[in-house]
Order: C-alpha cells, then structure tokens, then sequence
C-alpha cells in the first residue's frame, strides 16, 4: 500500500469540529393541543427542550406538565398569568413567580429555578427580587415570531437566518394570535433537520449553562 504524504493523511483524518449547542424554548403552556403536538416531534428526534410554563395554564393542564417532565424536557416558570414584572409591583411579581412554582411543584414536585419574565421584560429592582429568591433570569437571543401566526417557512427563517452557537431560540408551545402555533409546528422537524446537518446539537438551558433547573 501506497504511504500516505502528510496532506493525504491530514484530509483522511476526521475533522474534529466544535461543539454546537442550541437550546430551544417553548413558552406560556402547557395546553392540550399545540403542546403535545411540539412535544411528539421532538420525541421522534430525540431532543429535550425547555419549557417556560405560566402557572394558570399547569392547573389548566396539569396531565401535560407530567408529559414534559416525564419526556425529560426542562420547565421554567413563566408567571401566573403573564403580567410585565416591571408595571406591576416588586411584591406582585415575586407573588407570581412564588405561585407559579408551587402549582408547578405540586404536579411534577420539581421547584423551577429557571424564570424567564413575560415578554423578557425587566429592570434592575425586578432582576434583583427574582435573583434574591434563588432564581435564574434566562432571556433568549433568537425570536421566532411564531405566537404572530407566521407560517412554519417564515418561522424556520426568523430562527435558522439568526441561531449561532450558544443561541438560546423563543417559540411558544400555547396561545399565539388568532389561536394558532400552526407555524411553529410546521417549522419544528425543519429547524431540527437543519440544525442537525450543521452540527448543532440541542441542549436544555440547565445543560447550556451549566444551571440546576429546580431547587
Ligand atoms: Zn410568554
């Protein structure tokens, strides 16, 4: 057999890329029709995700917070009832945070430390009451537009045309205007097979970050 030059080799030589991670995030379920939907897809490929749920919605549907906990997805709390932490009061706030992971404990008997305020908004006196009662603040970087009632390829487009490594992806698993995630789950088996060829792997917050996801 022919001796392999050092190029010849090196071209043989797997190469080692970088690790890519995505974290895909699902918020203001659960429900009983979109989320199952979402949630049989990324069965079917194996991926776990993290679900930012609203406290009113897991005493709606408490069967589908066991689901997501059962399929080994990660839930963070997501309010009571989505108010925007910064135009109601510091005590109101901590009241919803505090609400919603009792319900969310009293289902699945996990406590979240994962809080993503509704509409991601905040300032320094609302990071500071979630910070001072053991939480984590996680926001996002990629926003999908989906609860809009954009069409899965316009969806696909607003997250594989901004998703880099590290990329922390907002979609929704209920409500949407008009009622429809349509897009969202029309999109989903896209997003994943793309990523996947570009090798990205998908990893839940707490693994992203290296966080414990309940107390
Ligand atoms: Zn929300």
């Amino acid at each position: 057999m022919k001796k392999k030059t050092p190029e010849e080799a090196n071209t043989a030589a797997p190469i080692r890329r970088r690790a890519k991670e995505v974290a895909l995030t699902f918020d203001d379920g659960p429900d009983q029709y979109w989320t199952p939907r979402l949630l049989d897809i990324l069965a079917h490929y194996q991926i776990k995700a993290t679900f930012f749920c609203v406290g009113q919605m897991v005493k709606y549907f408490p069967k589908m917070l066991e689901r997501i906990a059962s399929e080994g997805h990660v839930i963070g709390n997501h309010s009571w009832d989505h108010p925007d932490y910064t135009k109601i009061s510091l005590t109101a706030a901590a009241a919803q945070i505090k609400r919603t992971s009792e319900q969310i404990e009293s289902v699945v008997g996990l406590w979240p430390r994962l809080v993503r305020p509704p509409y991601g908004a905040v300032n320094e006196a609302v990071i500071w009451t979630i910070g001072a009662a053991g939480n984590e603040i996680i926001l996002w970087d990629v926003d999908s537009w989906d609860w809009k009632g954009l069409s899965g390829p316009q969806v696909a487009r607003n997250i594989l045309g901004h998703v880099s490594s590290g990329s922390v992806v907002l979609q929704h698993c209920a409500g949407g205007t008009k009622d429809t995630l349509k897009g969202t789950v029309d999109a989903l088996p896209y997003v994943i097979e793309v990523l996947s060829e570009q090798n990205y792997t998908f990893a839940t917050i707490s693994e992203m970050f290296h966080l414990s996801a309940y107390r």
